[in-house]
C-alpha cells in the first residue's frame, strides 16, 4: 500500500505545461526565486521550428495543506480551510495534527 502512494507522489511530482499555442510540451529554461514560496519560470516551446513560443510563469504555494515538520520561521504561509479544520478537531481533542500525513485524504484541486 505504501509503495502505491509513493507512486502516485512521483507522478503528481511531475509538472507539465503545454504551449498555449500549439499544445506541445514546454521545457524549463530557467527558474529563479526571490521568496522560497514562489519561483518564476522561463518556459520555451518545444515545438521550435513551427511555433517557437516562449514564455515567463510563475508557481507558487498558497496554502499549507499539512504543516511542515520542520518549520522555517521566516515562511508563512496560510494554512488552507481544510488544514484549519483539522486543526479546529485538535483543539477539540478529537485528532493529532503530528499524525497527519501528506497520503492522508486531501481537498481535491
Ligand atoms: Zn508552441
Amino acid at each position: 500500500m505504501t509503495e502505491t502512494n509513493e507512486e502516485e507522489v512521483v507522478e503528481f511530482s511531475r509538472l507539465r505545461l503545454d504551449c498555449p499555442h500549439c499544445g506541445s510540451y514546454m521545457k524549463v529554461r530557467t527558474s529563479k526565486t526571490h521568496i522560497p514560496e514562489l519561483r518564476e519560470l522561463y518556459l520555451y516551446c518545444t515545438n521550435e521550428f513551427k511555433c517557437g513560443y516562449r514564455c515567463k510563469g510563475r508557481v507558487s504555494i498558497d496554502e499549507t495543506l499539512v504543516p511542515s515538520h520542520c518549520p522555517n520561521p521566516d515562511v508563512n504561509i496560510r494554512p488552507s480551510n481544510w488544514l484549519l479544520g483539522k486543526m479546529a478537531l485538535e483543539a477539540q481533542g478529537q485528532i493529532r495534527l503530528t499524525g497527519l500525513k501528506p497520503t492522508e485524504k486531501e481537498p481535491k484541486p
